[in-house]
């Protein structure tokens, strides 16, 4: 790629280049097939990074011969848009697929949409224009908001669609790309009314491995090579898309993994809940023997027992865990069927082995939550105080009623409530625990994005795109009526 002249091309070009030469690589990815992809995570480059998921699709999608896949991610500054891999603009491409892991993150993508002077609606899209592609988490599940915007939404697990991609992705017009793909059962079509049949899942993640092919030095997991060690989660919380959406659960095998780790020492361990995989008892010695240093994703609290806990005082001073609430009656409701003992008993184990800080994620803003509720969340705090913490972390998230859960039919509960609730906590807390709140404007916006129907997509767009140019999320005018 011929350097930029003009200034404003050159600082940008710099930044990405920059980017590119702080990442190791793990496996050469060859870039050679006629059909340019841009994969663009709609986020910044740190939260890009700590997606295996976007590095590993970039990964397949390079191994489809007449494809040629880079990488881009998303700032506002930028204009030209130029790709992590050779710094080559985004206009080159004739295929833009989105990886949508969030629902916020749509803004981004309308954003750049309306940069790039492509229309935001699929309906009025021309031949000349880029085919827009949705991939991700959130595909799972049908969002008819993405029906409006995406020409394309592929569905499900991407390891699971190479083999038709194969036959259907080759460089030609984009007429022509989109009637092959709309014959693909785990594909959506929205211009042309094609639903999805299916969603793609893999048997099996043996075969194709997901392991990062390069590692990045920036995100939540810098400095580490990422695997994933389970796909999907054999619980059911009533809240939670991964537990309903993403099944049958499946997991690397523990040889395939010891083979993959052998040439590392900084591992990020990438599961719905490690602490579910099978062999992890087995494995543990091994790490320790390679002096493999491990960070996880997410770990679930009745399966910590002592042999885990001590091995993770060796990596980390904190754990986390997610209760979700400390009132049992409102867990049960959320489908986090733990006991108050047994969240008592991890905590207190975790405190003999010499943890003395704890973070815990927290639901609030059901309907059925009462004083009550709330006191039982202080007097919990009270009493792991006197365990002998000397910090005790809460974050509390506002409950978002998603799609394909058992709580879809659920509306979140009024923003004035939730501040009120809010309050309560904080007062209820403020001396025993540090507590931190998810901005409920963030939370509200992903709600509609996730709750919009085919009705009120294109009215609730034309809202995102506006506040897409407003810098400051908080002084939004999106309002709780729309
Ligand atoms: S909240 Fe965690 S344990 Fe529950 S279904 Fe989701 S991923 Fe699984």
């Amino acid at each position: 790629m011929r350097r930029p002249r003009d200034r404003k091309s050159y600082g940008e070009f710099y930044i990405v280049k920059e980017f590119k030469s702080t990442e190791r690589t793990v496996e050469d990815i060859n870039l050679e097939g006629d059909l340019r992809v841009a994969l663009i995570f709609p986020n910044t480059y740190e939260v890009a990074a700590s997606s295996l998921g976007f590095n590993l699709v970039w990964k397949w999608f390079n191994k489809i011969s007449q494809v040629r896949c880079e990488r881009f991610f998303f700032d506002k500054t930028f204009d030209k848009f130029y790709s992590l891999d050779t710094q080559t603009p985004l206009d080159e491409f004739p295929v833009w697929a989105f990886i949508m892991h969030f629902e916020n993150d749509l803004l981004n993508v309308l954003w750049l949409l309306k940069k790039k002077a492509v229309p935001v609606f699929n309906t009025e899209r021309r031949n000349f224009d880029p085919l827009i592609i949705f991939g991700g988490a959130l595909t799972y599940t049908d969002l008819p908001i993405f029906n409006a915007i995406a020409d394309v939404i592929l569905h499900g697990d991407f390891e699971a669609m190479m083999k038709d991609l194969q036959e259907v992705l080759a460089y030609e017009s984009r007429e022509r790309l989109v009637e092959k793909i709309s014959r693909l059962d785990f594909a959506s079509v929205p211009v042309l009314r094609k639903d999805p049949r299916t969603v793609a899942l893999s048997d099996n993640i043996n075969f194709l491995v997901p392991s990062s092919p390069l590692i990045c030095t920036k995100g939540e997991f810098a400095n580490r090579l990422l695997v994933e060690i389970e796909r999907g989660c054999p619980w059911n919380c009533n809240f939670c898309m991964m537990g309903a959406l993403k099944k049958p659960v499946r997991f690397l095998d523990p040889q395939i993994l010891k083979e993959i780790l052998k040439d590392h020492r900084f591992v990020g361990l990438i599961a719905s809940n490690v602490t579910d995989y099978p062999w992890l008892d087995e494995i543990i010695p091994w790490f320790e023997k390679q002096k493999i240093q491990l960070s996880f994703s997410s770990l679930r609290l009745d399966k910590l027992n002592e042999n885990f806990l001590r091995f993770l005082k060796k990596n980390q001073q904190s754990f986390t865990i997610a209760p979700e609430s400390l009132s049992s009656r409102i867990r049960k409701i959320l489908g986090k069927n733990f006991t108050d003992e047994q969240i008592l008993d991890v905590l207190l184990r975790a405190r003999r082995i010499g943890f003395d800080e704890v973070k815990m994620y927290m639901i609030y803003g059901l309907d059925e939550e009462n004083d009550q509720d709330l006191n039982q969340i202080a007097d919990f705090v009270n009493e792991v105080r006197r365990m002998g913490y000397k910090q005790i972390k809460l974050s509390f998230n506002p409950l978002v009623p998603k799609r394909g859960t058992k709580m879809e039919v659920r509306k979140m509960q009024d923003l004035k409530i939730l501040k009120d609730k809010m309050k309560v906590i904080k007062r209820l807390l403020s001396r025993n625990a540090k507590v931190l709140f998810e901005n409920l404007t963030a939370s509200y916006l992903q709600y509609r994005i996730n709750s919009a129907d085919e009705y009120n997509s294109c009215e609730l767009i034309q809202r995102l795109e506006d506040l897409s140019m407003n810098n400051n999320l908080m002084r939004s005018s999106l309002d709780y009526s729309l």
